[in-house]
Formats: C-alpha cells, structure tokens, sequence
C-alpha cells in the first residue's frame, strides 16, 4: 500500500481511510496512543573524554517511532507533550529505559537525561527520580540532569529549590546549550550546576569563524572558574575534537564519534570503541 500523505492532489478527508495515511496530528490523543502503543524510544548518543577517548556515558534522546511516518525527533512533539503534561511521563519513560539499558553494560558508565524546564513546577520530578532511582538501586551520581536555560527556570524561586534538592541528592547538573538561552550568567550563579555544555551552534562552526573559536574559549574559562566540567556537542570531525581539546574542553559528543542509536546499536558500537583502543 502506497503512503500518499505528502501527495498534493490527495483528499485526505476522502471516507476510505485505508487508502490513506492521514499526516501526523501531534496532539494529547496521538501522543497518548504513541505511548500505550510503546511507539516511543530511547536513542543513546556517547560521551568521550577528549583526552583519553575514554567513553564516560550515553545521553538519552527521544525518539516516536510511527509505524507509517517513521522517526519523529523531539523538536515535532516535546514542546506539544510540555504544553499537555504528558512530558513527565515521558520523562520518566526515558529514565527508566536509560537506567536499564546504562545497567546492562556497565556499573559505572553515567546517563544524561534531558529534563524539561517545565518540570521545575512542582515537587513531582523530584519524587519520580527519587523512587526510579532505588528501585533500580542506580546511584543519582551516575545521573547528569541536562536543562536548557530558558525563561521559565529563571522565573521561579521553585526551580532553584528543586534542582539544590536533586544534587544534595547526589544527581549530576548539566546547563545545556550553554550560550544560546536567556540569563546564562545569573543562573550559572544561583543554580548548583556541575556542568557546562557547550552548544553546537559555536563546535559546529568553530573551524570557520574565530568568533565562534573566541566564544568557546571564554565559555571554557568561565566554566573553569567556576569549577564546572566541560563537554561540547556538535563535534563533527576530528578538526573540532582536536580543537576543543586544545582549548582545554574535556568531554565531547557528536557525530564524529557516533550518531544516536538505538540500544542494540549502541551495545555494538561500545564494544567495537573498547576493542579498539
Ligand atoms: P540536546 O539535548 O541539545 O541534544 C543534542 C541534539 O543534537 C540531539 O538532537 C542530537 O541528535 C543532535 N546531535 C548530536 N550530535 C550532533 C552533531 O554532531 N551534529 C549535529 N548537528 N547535531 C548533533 P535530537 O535528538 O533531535 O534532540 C533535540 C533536542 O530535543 C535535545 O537537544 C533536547 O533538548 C530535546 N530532547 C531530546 N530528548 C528529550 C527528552 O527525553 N526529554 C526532553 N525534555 N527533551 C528532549
Ligand atoms: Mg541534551
Ligand atoms: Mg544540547
Ligand atoms: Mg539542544
């Protein structure tokens, strides 16, 4: 059967709807299928120590897996799921399946996970991390909370309570993105991050444009300074592995050393990275 959803001249309000595949409606009801259908899933992405191409964990990435339209990627539906609530059980979705899978291949190798400024507005993350946590027995120190700076984290008094909660509980804070939110240097300041992840807007140019160079190093010093480590994402090409190591950049993730894959892929691609060295 032919998919005739992106085809111009198709009625797609025609009776027959098994001719036809309706284009995606993004919404609480489609959503709310997708995950009791278990059409969504986790892709790792690994993270490398630049220095010694030691791989130091994965981080966890959505994906919607529709049976006629193929892989969606978060920046289609995380805002719609944020906008519903449905993110939290996404959310916990990931964490579950990322501990999981971080525990069949090491007792040691850490797990990022993207948290949702929209999370911040109540105390239910803090319980749901809490509980996964001990039911798996996995130590929150493996963990890196990865959030973007935005508005809505600053706003509120409640986030800042929340994220000082999750590391006195021992969870890992990345600030994603680093240099393309809001208030950068005010939240660096109040909230307890342990990490500064350098966006790929600047790694992915950094060959061409000594600004963006200039950006990196400033971003490096700053994160020093304030005894935060450091990791990039974007990293493309040994060009700019070898350049963020230069400029003193610890950890990095990219294309250059692996795509995001599914957990089967993932298992395959640790050992054949471990063989090699
Ligand atoms: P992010 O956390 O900043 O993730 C990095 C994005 O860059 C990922 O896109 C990744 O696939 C992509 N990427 C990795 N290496 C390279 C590279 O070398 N070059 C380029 N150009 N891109 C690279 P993805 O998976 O589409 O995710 C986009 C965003 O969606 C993420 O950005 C994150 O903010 C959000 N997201 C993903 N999974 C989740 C989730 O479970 N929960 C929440 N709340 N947000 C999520
Ligand atoms: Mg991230
Ligand atoms: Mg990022
Ligand atoms: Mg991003």
């Amino acid at each position: 059967q032919k998919l005739l959803a992106d085809h111009p001249s198709v009625d797609l309000h025609a009776t027959d709807h098994t001719q036809v595949v309706k284009p995606l409606s993004i919404d609480h009801e489609s959503i709310d299928a997708a995950i009791r259908q278990q059409q969504f899933v986790v892709y790792y992405q690994p993270q490398i120590e630049l220095f010694t191409g030691e791989v130091i964990g994965f981080e966890a990435l959505l994906r919607w897996q529709h049976p006629q339209h193929g892989i969606q990627l978060p920046e289609l539906f995380i805002h719609v799921a944020e906008d519903t609530g449905q993110i939290e059980a996404l959310t916990e979705y990931v964490v579950v399946t990322g501990i999981q899978f971080i525990q069949s291949i090491s007792s040691t190798l850490c797990l990022s996970v993207n948290i949702s400024a929209k999370s911040l507005h109540n105390d239910r993350l803090i319980m749901m991390l809490e509980q996964v946590c001990q039911r798996f027995a996995f130590d929150p120190a493996r963990m890196i909370l990865e959030l973007t700076e935005t508005a809505t984290m600053l706003d509120t008094q409640q986030a800042e309570r929340i994220l000082t909660h999750l590391r006195e509980q021992g969870f890992k804070l990345s600030i994603d993105d680093f240099g393309t939110g809001y208030s950068s240097m005010s939240q660096l300041a109040a909230l307890p991050f342990t990490e500064l992840k350098i966006d790929k807007s600047f790694v992915t140019t950094m060959e061409a444009s000594s600004k963006s160079r200039k950006v990196i190093a400033s971003t490096l010093k700053l994160a020093e300074s304030l005894g935060l480590e450091t990791i990039a994402e974007g990293i493309e090409n040994s060009m700019a592995a070898i350049g963020l190591r230069e400029l003193g950049c610890r950890f990095g993730q990219g294309y250059f050393f692996a795509r995001p894959m599914d957990a089967a892929a993932s298992k395959v691609w640790l050992s054949h990275w471990n063989g090699q060295r």
